[in-house]
């Protein structure tokens, strides 16, 4: 008998929006004069995922295998990273069966960037690109979010067994 775990992991990220750094969500470029401040390039959506995955598969966080404090990661490039997170997960004997993230963004809109991010994640993450869904919201003004001082991502994932 072929018995099928499933695993759900969430993540969650949040960097500052500064000037003189390029804007990068899901390893999209995104036309803004602001830009995520991090030690790496900062991109809140592929460290959410990274992190949802890491979770599901019980193998902790990003800042464990990506510290910080790290100078191999400083401006790292984060498609890397993920990339090396999903490796592990799926050498650990998972497979991931979808992904659901949310931007919240005040500012810049990200409507017409959530193909281009879903396709993005859609080849870093080596699944079907209708398994991934993207969606943006604002925070209606409210908090740091709300007055564009940062930008956050939620996202969660599910894993299965062979
Ligand atoms: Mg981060």
């Amino acid at each position: 008998m072929i018995v099928t775990k499933i695993r759900t992991g969430i993540g969650y990220d949040l960097h500052r929006l500064v000037p003189d750094r390029t804007l990068l969500l899901g390893g999209v470029r995104i036309d803004y004069p602001l830009g995520l401040l991090g030690h790496s390039d900062g991109d809140v959506v592929l460290h959410a995922v990274g992190d949802a995955l890491l979770g599901a598969a019980a193998l902790g966080d990003i800042g464990e295998h990506f510290p910080d404090t790290d100078p191999r990661f400083k401006d790292a490039d984060s498609k890397e990273l993920l990339a090396s997170v999903c490796a592990q997960v799926r050498t650990a004997g998972w497979n991931l069966v979808n992904a659901d993230v949310i931007i919240h963004a005040e500012r810049p809109r990200l409507t017409t960037y959530k193909d281009a991010i879903r396709e993005s994640l859609h080849t870093i993450l080596q699944v079907p690109v209708d398994a991934i869904n993207v969606k943006a919201t604002t925070n209606e003004g409210l908090g740091p979010i709300g007055r564009n001082e940062a930008i956050a991502c939620w996202a969660s994932v599910l894993l299965t067994s062979e």
